[in-house]
């Protein structure tokens, strides 16, 4: 995966007891994970007040259906916000229930474990998905695909997130992983986020609070025809060297920045293909981890320490996860 430079750094907003929110720039990124801290009367679990959420909550929803990987135990609840305020709702429900929370996208970057996550997982997507061109900024919600806002913006005739079009989350998934291809990320687009925070209570945050890797390049015109032909040739070279046909979340392990990306490490290793239940090192990119059809989130752990500790012990390079491993 052609990548600037992964190390990633949450965005200001995105850390830990922040909550989902609404971004500008062509981003919104929102809170990560958080853990409500229990009410004294919570072992007894009364029963939380019957909130109305204008979107829909699934109790022991299957994550596996939200994940790319196609693998994951049940959330306690996973709620699908309509709106802002149905987030606000979701961290009360979290805070009611002494719960853990966690916002997820497309959930293109996460390997949830098979005894699932016992908090609420508020999924980031329709009703806050507002994509709007004022001037040369997008101002966009967190939950809109990232390949729409890359496709819409070129429409549009404005260059600066053309290059993101294969990259299969949310914008708000994209802002907290920093996210990039082809050699830009969205550390350096990025002028502005909306984020809240665990108690719900929104702000601003300027990209230079943010504490990402600055770079020079930003949102600029260009034409249409050209960001089009340019998106081609990067999903036809996409498609080329990755996985696309199989359940998978990207990379999986970081680049290390060296001079050789953590898949050429994992290449040198020949561990290309090398399988553990029903997770493979695919043949296609050694920094991704397939699942072939039926492999547990325990399968994906045991191999991804195997591939961790073989590279290590070949190589010299400590290679760090990349995907964010959810649940108990
Ligand atoms: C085939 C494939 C190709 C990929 N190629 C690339 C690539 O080229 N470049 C690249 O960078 N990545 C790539 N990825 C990884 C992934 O698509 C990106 O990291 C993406 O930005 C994750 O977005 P998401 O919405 O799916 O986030 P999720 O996977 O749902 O979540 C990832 C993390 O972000 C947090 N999060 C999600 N939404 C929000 C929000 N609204 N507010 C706060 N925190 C949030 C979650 O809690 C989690 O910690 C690829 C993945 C796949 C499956």
């Amino acid at each position: 995966m052609a990548r600037k430079n992964d190390r990633r750094k949450p965005a200001a907003g995105a850390r830990k007891g922040s909550g989902p929110g609404l971004a500008k720039g062509p981003a919104k990124p929102a809170g990560k994970a958080g853990k409500a801290p229990a009410k004294p009367s919570a072992a007894a679990a009364p029963p939380a007040p019957k909130v109305k959420f204008r979107g829909r909550v699934l109790e022991n929803e299957a994550l596996a259906r939200h994940t790319t990987y196609r693998i994951g135990g049940p959330a306690r609840y996973l709620v699908m916000p309509a709106d802002v305020d149905d987030v606000v709702k979701a961290l009360e429900l979290a805070q009611d229930r002494g719960l853990p929370w966690v916002a997820l996208g497309l959930g293109s970057n996460v390997l949830v474990k098979d005894a699932g996550f016992p908090g609420v997982v508020i999924r980031i997507g329709k009703g806050l998905d507002r994509f709007e061109m004022k001037g040369a900024t997008a101002i966009v919600g967190a939950g809109l695909p990232t390949p729409l806002l890359a496709r819409r913006t070129a429409e549009a005739g404005f260059a600066g997130v053309e290059r993101f079009i294969g990259i299969p989350g949310t914008v708000g998934g994209g802002v907290y992983m920093n996210a990039g291809a082809h050699g830009a990320e969205f550390a350096e687009v990025l002028t502005e986020a909306t984020v809240m925070d665990a108690k719900g209570k929104i702000r601003q945050v300027a990209r230079k609070q943010i504490s990402f890797k600055y770079r020079s390049s930003n949102l600029g015109e260009e034409p249409p025809a050209k960001l089009k032909e340019l998106q081609g040739r990067l999903l036809r070279w996409r498609k080329a060297g990755t996985p696309f046909d199989q359940p998978c979340a990207g990379s999986v392990f970081k680049n290390p920045g060296g001079p050789r990306t953590a898949g050429a490490l994992i290449d040198e290793c020949g561990l290309k293909g090398f399988t553990i239940g029903g997770a493979q090192v695919s043949s296609l990119h050694a920094n991704y981890v397939v699942n072939t059809g039926n492999a547990t989130a325990s399968d994906v752990l045991k191999l991804l320490e195997h591939v961790r500790k073989t590279v290590a012990k070949k190589t010299g390079v400590e290679l760090e996860l990349e995907v964010k491993v959810i649940g108990t």
